[in-house]
């Protein structure tokens, strides 16, 4: 089991994954899981970078082979997961592996690894400010962002199960912030949870 390992949780919108790529790009101990997912490649998105895009039956034969440490439907058509091959991978490299996933995956994580996990909640000031930033970001269609907008409510309401929250108001204060956790985490200095 590799000895240390991190996880970025929270609802889509509140900012994980440009938090997770502002930490890869100071930290070079860290490594990105790159998860499987079924749902179509956005533009600038890269196969093997991002995720790893597989067809809905190849995602339905690699649950049944046991190959996922954990999956999600995310949404209708979207199923979402973690490779233990990927875990390996990282683990290989003596790189330290950091998860971006929703918050049903971050529970799954956080009990298959609870004493080498640094686990962070992020969330986003509220939900209309959350609604806002998806809405800029151009990747959804009505339907769907009003999914994620739902989902987000109810994913909001397990903050209190991270070790970690961090208030994504302003960029570059929880970038700061997360890098800080991270550091001490890596460093090996005992992490004060804020719950
Ligand atoms: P998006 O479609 O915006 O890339 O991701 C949608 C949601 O799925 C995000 O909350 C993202 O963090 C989550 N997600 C990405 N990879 C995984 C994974 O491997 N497992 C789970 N459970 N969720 C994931």
């Amino acid at each position: 089991m590799p000895d240390k390992l991190i996880l970025f949780c929270g609802p889509s919108g509140s900012g994980k994954t440009s938090i997770v790529h502002h930490l890869l790009g100071r930290i070079p101990e860290l490594a990105f899981s790159v998860s499987a997912t079924t749902r179509e490649k956005r533009s600038g998105e890269e196969e093997g970078r991002d995720y790893y895009f597989i067809a809905p039956e190849v995602f339905r034969r690699k649950i049944a082979d046991n190959e996922f440490l954990e999956w999600e439907k995310v949404y209708e058509n979207g199923y979402y997961g973690t490779l233990r091959s990927e875990i390996n991978r990282i683990s290989r490299t003596g790189r330290v592996a950091v998860f971006d996933v929703d918050v049903e995956g971050g529970l799954k994580i956080k009990s298959a690894f609870r004493n080498s996990l640094l686990d962070v909640f992020v969330r986003p000031p509220g939900i209309e400010e959350l609604r806002r930033r998806l809405v800029a970001r151009e990747t959804e269609s009505a339907e769907s962002l009003e999914a994620r907008v739902q989902k987000a409510g109810k994913e909001l309401t397990y903050a209190d199960h991270f070790s970690h929250t961090i208030i994504n108001r302003d960029f570059d204060e929880a970038s700061l912030h997360a890098e800080k956790l991270v550091k001490a985490f890596l460093s090996g200095v005992p992490q004060e949870g804020n719950r």
